[in-house]
């Protein structure tokens, strides 16, 4: 209910006379275990159909350490686990969301997966799929159908060839065939000439090959998007319960860690007046009393000052306004307290590394002055309580960056009690996960027993009142750190770990890493492969057939800069860094 993805896909398909959308969620353990008992199907919250009565099952991939909750789903909503056990009454089986982006290890449980901007994306699927339905054609046709929609990655018509050491050799496209009719009106529907050539080799006929790569689709500009105006009202209360208006896409402050600031690259910003207007109706036709500004950083919308003031200033309906991500500096603290001033609960801060050096490492474009300015702005202007987000296991941290954390964490405390203002400081410190698509890519996440040890040295020194020190469980970074960069030969390894009863794997106390350890011996796969080893600059990804338009040279050159330190500056003041995507995927940054 929290997800805004979900609410404008959910909106876009039911604007349609021809298209009935519902939603349906993983069911918690209790509830899991009650279907089972009754022999009763996972079922739609509209109108109780069975998952298996729908023509499309789509999931939103947000997290790695959900991939067993699809299975979950999938098992309880009677539908095979795998396409080729899926017969041509089953449900297409789609997934879109981030984790798309580098999906092989949930690749084997998914028919089609829809890349970047679902907007127009998710009608082509459903238009594809309405074409296909009733006209005789077989399942296989309509995957090869789909893999002619622009951004639609069909992953069983790939084959991966692997080295004797484990790595990628190839991912290629297998070769189809296809009967006469078929291949012809396919052939006859294709425009793009290169495209043409490489699908229907020539010297082949009746034969196809989807797409060598897999481009995402990125709108051009937010203002001619759907936006849904009918928020769903949820019947309990959900985290983050308010509504929202995304107020741009894409973050071009290039933080080297940063997935989202590949994947959703350019920044497209909608017009301040739509953002207005949008929110005006949404507060008016929901009866909530707060609208959030949405975006992967709030604070660096050009008119975001100016905007907030009027959304307060003139709502009629009195709402708040929040802002879900701020940046470390006095304008944003600015903006917390314009936003908070009567309320006061705290602000949240993510400096991400406590040294210098990390920070610059990172391409965390903030100074320590900066960050003690921001926070002594913020004790002044009334805050008593700062959240600060850090990870640790950066590539290149030593023990001295990781103590680091503590001496900022102090320094704050020690300005909020200058101030007299009896500060609370939580500082919430996360594993780093190196991610697919970023600078990072190439890097080993540190070891479980590493990760603890220098867990424990920031616990010897982060303490004291008016401290408090949160940490992440080591082994969910861990598996994450498995999947996030995983190849197709893990979906054995989910399918046995679900058999033995994995659910909910982000819950640190129902991830159980014995039964995982089991699972991978099982399939003969050896975790640390994925998770701790080091790349080599010249490995072949297993996500490298999927193009996010960013280019390997840019993140490598990117890999070079965080090794010397040397920071990027956000595209957005007027400085193409040479990302790739504007000229790869013809789009522009659009700022209003
Ligand atoms: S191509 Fe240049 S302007 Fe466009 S997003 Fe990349 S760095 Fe920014």
């Amino acid at each position: 209910m929290s997800h805004l993805g979900s609410q404008i896909l959910y909106s876009v398909l039911n604007s349609r006379s021809d298209i009935a959308c519902e939603r349906v969620y993983a069911p918690w353990l209790d509830m899991e275990n009650l279907l089972r008992e009754k022999d009763w199907p996972l079922f739609s919250i509209e109108n109780r159909l069975p998952l298996s009565s729908f023509d499309i099952v789509g999931f939103s991939l947000q997290y790695e350490l959900s991939y067993t909750n699809v299975l979950m789903m999938l098992d309880l909503g009677h539908i095979p686990l795998r396409p080729q056990n899926r017969f041509d009454e089953d449900p297409l089986v789609i997934a879109g969301g981030p984790c798309a982006m580098s999906a092989e290890p949930i690749a084997d449980f998914i028919d089609a997966f829809a890349l970047g901007d679902g907007e127009e994306l998710v009608l082509d699927v459903a238009d594809t799929y309405k074409a296909w339905k009733g006209s005789g054609k077989t399942r296989q046709e309509l995957l090869v159908m789909l893999s002619l929609v622009e951004s639609v990655y069909v992953p069983s018509l790939y084959d991966v060839k692997y080295n004797a050491d484990g790595t990628i050799m190839e991912t290629t496209p297998r070769l189809v065939r296809l009967d006469n009719g078929t291949y012809q009106a396919l052939r006859a529907g294709v425009d793009d000439v290169v495209l043409k050539d490489w699908c229907f080799p020539r010297d082949m006929p009746c034969y196809f090959r989807a797409p060598k790569t897999v481009r995402r689709r990125v709108l051009r500009s937010l203002e001619d998007a759907e936006f849904p105006d009918k928020p769903l009202i949820p019947l309990m209360e959900p985290i983050h319960d308010r509504v929202m208006v995304e107020i741009f896409r894409g973050c071009t402050q290039a933080c080297r860690f940063c997935q989202a600031g590949t994947i959703y690259r350019p920044v497209r910003e909608r017009d301040p007046v739509t953002v207005e207007r949008l929110a005006r109706n949404l507060v008016e036709v929901s009866g909530y009393d707060e609208v959030s500004l949405v975006s992967l950083s709030s604070a660096d919308y050009g008119h975001i000052k100016d905007l907030i003031c009027r959304l307060i200033e003139e709502n009629p309906c009195g709402a708040r306004v929040s802002l879900p991500s701020l940046r470390v500096d006095s304008f944003s603290v600015e903006l917390a307290g314009i936003l908070g001033a009567s309320r006061k609960v705290g602000l949240t801060l993510a400096p991400e590394a406590g040294s210098q050096r990390m920070r610059d490492i990172i391409n965390k474009k903030v100074t320590e002055e900066e960050i003690l300015e921001a926070a002594t702005y913020a004790f002044s202007s009334g805050f008593s309580h700062i959240k600060l987000y850090f990870m640790i296991g950066l590539p290149g941290e030593t023990d001295e960056d990781v103590l680091a954390i503590s001496t900022l964490v102090k320094k704050i405390r020690q300005i909020g009690r200058s101030m007299k203002a009896r500060p609370t400081i939580v500082a919430s410190v996360s594993g780093f996960v190196p991610k697919s698509n970023t600078p990072f890519q190439w890097e080993p996440c540190i070891e479980p027993a590493e990760l603890a040890r220098r867990q424990r040295l920031l616990r010897s020194t982060l303490r004291g009142p008016g401290i408090e020190y949160r940490y992440h469980d080591t082994k969910l970074t861990w598996l994450e750190a498995v999947f996030a960069r995983g190849d197709r030969r893990l979906s054995k390894v989910l399918e046995l770990a679900y058999a033995r009863g994995a659910r909910f794997d982000a819950w640190p106390n129902l991830l159980d890493v014995d039964l995982w350890n089991k699972a991978f011996s099982e399939a003969g796969l050896d975790p640390s492969f994925f998770a701790h080893r080091q790349r080599n600059q010249d490995e072949v990804f297993p996500w490298e057939h999927v193009d996010t338009g960013v280019t390997k040279s840019y993140l490598l050159s990117e890999r070079e800069r965080a090794k010397k330190g040397v920071l990027t500056r956000d595209c957005r003041e007027g400085c193409c860094a040479g990302c790739g995507v504007c000229p790869g995927l013809g789009v522009e940054i659009s700022l209003k």
